[in-house]
Order: structure tokens, then sequence, then C-alpha cells
């Protein structure tokens, strides 16, 4: 099925194809892990709001459910009358939602709205991912394909531009779906979402197992983490086992969004695969719950070096005192100030970038503490 690509603008068909996960296994049946289930993350932690806030708006779940992370999924937050329920949505937000079609939906884990201004449509976590008005306009420089991965596409979700690494993007589909996504084409596509099947991949390893000069790897998407464990596995295992691919990264907010996907089990997979390196996306210190610090954790003592890439966004995090408290709260939950991002026009003007001069003077304290300064600006 062709990947189709509307944000309340024409339909294009792209030139990659996509099939729906459904097709995959019998196709390339991907080995089942005897891996822990949920129950052995009963000990997840859970903040008291959070708990509050699922007994208000999920009665009857406990904690076995909460710290699933696929109840996690299958709970998201996905149309306006889920919002309604639970946000006092503005007149501008109600109607942006109500008009919206295709890609980069409405998606909100319950754990993540759990950390949002129900009443506040100013609240910098709940800017992030609920849509306003502003989104259907577009500005000049504007591209569905702002970093211009198409053109760099060399085999099904393999972007090739740099001569020794690769950014593969091996699912559609996130958790929790940002307003400011420079993947805004490509994720959470209209009729259901959409991953790159195991053919698709094998296509990809194919085109790595040619090409000796890659030594490494980026997995993206969408959020890899979305994968279930079996295949998230398969994958890792197919890539590590080319002689030439040095070491693996996967770039993922999961553990920001959903740190209950943080799973002893995922964390077993993780282990088998190093060199592995873990970029997470954090934006605001109120990611920095109980949940992220157990997760990064967990990360952490699976020897996975954290980095995280934070977008600079207008009236999210462009001030000196939020980002020192998000990059010492970072620090403190042994995630490495990696890089920063002055956020990119993608056709989603939800939240756009403070400006160069506003985003650096942003850092000012954290230049005085050097660890807290992110090595990368972009
Ligand atoms: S998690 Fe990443 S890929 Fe998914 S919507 Fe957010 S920025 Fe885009």
């Amino acid at each position: 099925m062709g990947l189709q690509i509307a944000r309340g603008r024409a339909i294009k068909t792209a030139t990659r194809s996509f099939r729906n996960s459904s097709d995959d296994a019998a196709r390339a049946p991907v080995a089942k892990l005897n891996l822990p289930g949920p129950k052995a993350d009963l000990r997840f932690p859970i903040g008291q709001a959070a708990r509050a806030f699922y007994r208000r708006f999920w009665p009857g779940t406990g904690p076995a459910e909460w710290n699933d992370w696929r109840w996690q999924m299958r709970a998201r937050i996905r149309t306006l009358e889920e919002l309604a329920r639970i946000f006092r949505l503005s007149e501008d937000e109600y109607a942006a939602v109500a008009r919206h079609q295709g890609a980069l939906p409405v998606g909100i884990t319950p754990y993540y709205a759990s950390l949002m201004g129900l009443t506040d449509a100013s609240e910098p976590l709940r800017r992030t991912h609920i849509m306003t008005g502003d989104e259907y306009l577009r500005g000049p420089g504007e591209d569905d394909d702002p970093l211009s991965e198409d053109h760099d596409t060399v085999a099904p979700g393999l972007v090739h531009r740099y001569p020794d690494r690769v950014l593969f993007l091996t699912t559609g589909t996130c958790s929790t779906y940002c307003r400011y996504c420079t993947r805004s084409r490509l994720v959470g596509n209209p009729g259901g979402e959409y991953h790159f099947s195991t053919r698709q991949w094998g296509e990809a390893i194919a085109y790595l197992e040619a090409h000796t000069e890659v030594r490494d790897v980026l997995l993206s998407g969408g959020d890899p983490l979305t994968l279930s464990d079996d295949k998230l596995d398969w994958l890792l295992g197919r890539l590590r086992a080319i002689p030439h691919i040095e070491f693996l990264r996967i770039g993922t907010k999961m553990p920001v969004v959903t740190p209950q996907r943080v799973t002893r089990g995922l964390v077993r997979v993780l282990k088998k695969h190093h060199p592995l390196w873990m970029s997470l996306h954090f934006t605001h210190p109120a990611e920095l719950t109980r949940e992220v610090t157990e997760a990064t954790a967990r990360l952490a003592d699976a020897g996975v070096p954290l980095g995280s890439q934070t977008v600079l966004l207008k009236d999210v995090n462009d001030d000196a005192d939020v980002m020192t408290q998000l990059m010492h709260g970072l620090l403190k939950n042994r995630v490495k100030p990696y890089t920063s991002i002055n956020a990119i026009p993608s056709g989603v003007r939800r939240i756009s970038a403070p400006g160069w001069t506003r985003g650096l003077r942003s850092f000012g304290p954290c230049a005085a503490t050097p660890p807290a300064m992110p090595r990368r600006s972009l």
C-alpha cells in the first residue's frame, strides 16, 4: 500500500511503499522470545499525580495495566472526544483537532497526558502535543520533508547521506505524536499506522551488506521502541551480524513519554546487541519523573550510553531557567545533553523555533558547567 501524505493539504503518494504489520509475520516469521511479561514490572514506580490521574480518567485501571506499555499504547488518546473528556480544550484546539486529516494525528499516552495541564492550553507539554489552528498555516521555506530525507533514500526506509552512516526508518508508529515532528509526512498515517515490514527491512539490510563503508546505523522512525521485543531483537541481530557495522544507535522518545516500555525484557534484548547507543528526546524538565528516572537507570545499568537531543521550541523551553533545569536533570539521570536542534520548519507551525539568539541564550547558565551544555547545536 502506498504511503499517503496528507495534513489538510493535497494528498500525494510517496515513492516508498509501506505495508501493514499484519502482513509481515507470514513472510518473515520472527522467533518468539521467552521474556518476562508485564507482571515483572509491577514494581515500576507510579508517581502520585499519575495514580490520581488514572483513577479519575480510567477508573477500574490498576497498576498492572498502567505499567504495561501495551496498555499505554492501546489506551492512547486519539480522538477529539477522548481529548475533550480529559482536557478543557480551547476553541482553537477544538477546531484544529476537528479539522485534522491524515498523517501526524493526535496521539498521547495516558502516562504522558498525566504530566500535562488539563485546563491551561499554554502549558508546555500540552503545546507540543495538542494541535491548534497555526498548524494549518504554511510559511515560506516550509517543506513536508525539511531534511530532504526522501532525496537520499536508497532502499525502503534507508537514508544514506553521509559516507559511513545511515538512517534506518523502522516504523511509522510513535507512542505520542509531537506537533513539531520533522517526519510529520511519515508518521501515524491515515487508515491505521503503517509499519515497514520485515521484507522491506530485508531490502535495507541487503543494501547495508553490500556497502562496506557503512559502520554506524541509526535506527529511527517513528519510534523503534514501539516494535515488539521479538521484532527489535530480530532486526538488531541482523544488523549486528554485518561485519563492517561497528555499532548501532536507537533514536527514541518512548522512555520519555512511555517509560513503562523499558521493561526488563527489553533491557535483555538491548544488552545482546552491544555496542548500542541510545538518543533520547527530552524537551522539558516536567518530563523528568520518577518513572523516567527508573527507565533511564535500567538502560544505563545495561551499559547503554544515553544522550538527549532537545528541540528548541518557542514558549516551551526557550528560557534559561527551564533549559538549565532540564540539562542538569538529564545529567542526574545519566543522560548526556548531546544535541540541541532549533525547530525546523516542517509544515507544522503549531510551535516554532524561538530564533537563534533567544534559543542560544536559553543555554546561558549551562555554559558555566560544561557537561550540561549540549555537544552540538543544529
Ligand atoms: S516521537 Fe519522534 S518521530 Fe514520533 S512524532 Fe515525535 S518527533 Fe516525530
